[in-house]
C-alpha cells in the first residue's frame, strides 16, 4: 500500500468522540467531494466511486450522527449515499462552505477538518524518495479556508496553481510530521520518523565517503606535483644542489611513488614524522619554482 493510503486508512479507523467533530468532518468531506446540494426532501446525496468508502460513511452517519441513511448501487463502480441531516448539521455545512465564523470552530473540530482535508484532497510522496505532502483543492474559497486551518496549527506551507487547481505544498519533514501528529496518524508518523533517521544516516555516510575521496584526490594531486618538481630539479641541477636531508626526501619520494608521507618518514634515517616530510616536499616545490623562474629570465 502507498504511504498516502496508509494515512487515509488510519484516518478512517480513528474513533470520533464528539458529535461536533463528526459533523465538521462529514460536512467538510461532503463539500470537498461533492459540493453541498441539499435536495427538496432535505436529504444530502454523496456519490462514491469506492464501495468501501460508501460503507464507511454509511456506518459513520448512522453511528456517530444518528441520521437516517441508505446506499443505492448505481452501477458496478459507483454508489450513492443519501442521508437526512438535522438543522445543526446544515448550519455547519453552510459555515464551512462559506468559510464563515472560522474563529467559532472548536479546536477539537479543527483536527477533524484537517483529517477530512487529507482524506478528500491529500497526498504524500513515498518518503524514501522525497518529502512532499500536497493538497489539491478545486476552488480559491476552499483553499483560503484550508489556509486558515493550517495557520491555526502554525504549519508552514507553500501554494501554487497547477492545471487550474489550487495546490498547497508542505515540503519540510518537520511540518509533515506535525500534520500526521494532528490528524493522529500515529503509525504513519512513526514510519516517517524511521525513514527520516535512515535517510539521515545514509546521507552522513555518503558525506564521510565524499570527504575521504576528496582527501585521497588531494593527496594524489600533491604527490604528482612533488614528483614533477623533484624530476625537474634532477634534470636541471641534479640532486647535488640539494642539502643532505632534502636530497634524501626527494629520492625516497620518487622511488616510492604510492607511499604516504608517514611511510616516507619511516624510511628516513633517523625516522621522522609526516609533517617533517610535508615541509621538505614544499621546500622542493619552491626550489623547482625558483629554477623555473630563472630559466624564464634567461
Ligand atoms: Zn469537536
Amino acid at each position: 500500500m502507498s504511504f498516502s493510503k496508509d494515512i487515509k486508512e488510519e484516518i478512517l479507523n480513528t474513533k470520533i468522540e464528539k458529535t461536533c467533530c463528526a459533523s465538521h468532518f462529514l460536512a467538510l468531506y461532503l463539500v470537498l467531494k461533492t459540493g453541498n446540494l441539499v435536495n427538496e426532501d432535505k436529504s444530502l446525496v454523496f456519490t462514491f466511486t469506492s464501495a468501501k468508502d460508501a460503507r464507511f460513511f454509511l456506518q459513520f452517519i448512522k453511528q456517530e450522527l444518528k441520521y437516517e441513511a441508505n446506499v443505492d448501487i448505481i452501477n458496478s463502480r459507483d454508489c450513492r449515499l443519501r442521508f437526512y441531516p438535522d438543522e445543526e448539521f446544515l448550519f455547519v455545512l453552510r459555515d464551512i462552505s462559506t468559510s464563515k465564523d472560522f474563529k467559532k470552530i472548536n479546536k477539537c473540530c479543527k483536527n477533524f477538518l484537517l483529517k477530512a482535508f487529507f482524506l478528500a484532497a491529500g497526498y504524500v510522496s513515498n518518503p524514501v524518495r522525497s518529502y512532499n505532502m500536497e493538497f489539491v483543492l478545486s476552488s480559491a474559497g476552499i483553499r483560503d479556508f484550508f489556509k486558515l486551518i493550517l495557520n491555526s496549527f502554525r504549519i508552514v506551507y507553500t501554494e501554487r496553481i497547477r492545471s487550474s487547481k489550487h495546490v498547497i505544498y508542505i515540503k519540510k519533514i518537520e511540518e509533515i510530521i506535525k500534520v500526521l501528529n494532528i490528524i493522529n496518524a500515529v503509525n504513519s508518523q512513526l514510519k516517517l520518523e524511521e525513514i527520516r533517521i535512515m535517510r539521515e544516516t545514509k546521507d552522513n555516510v555518503q558525506r564521510v565517503v565524499n570527504c575521504e575521496v576528496a582527501n585521497l584526490e588531494r593527496t594524489a594531486k600533491a604527490s604528482v606535483r612533488h614528483i614533477n618538481s623533484i624530476n625537474y630539479i634532477k634534470r636541471k641541477k641534479g640532486f647535488n644542489c640539494l642539502s643532505q636531508d632534502l636530497s634524501e626526501v626527494a629520492k625516497l619520494r620518487i622511488r616510492f611513488k604510492d607511499a604516504s608521507l608517514s611511510q616516507i618518514g619511516e624510511k628516513m634515517h633517523p625516522v621522522v614524522n609526516k609533517s617533517y616530510i610535508s615541509r621538505k616536499l614544499d621546500m622542493l616545490d619552491k626550489i623547482a619554482e625558483n629554477i623555473r623562474k630563472n630559466e624564464k629570465k634567461k
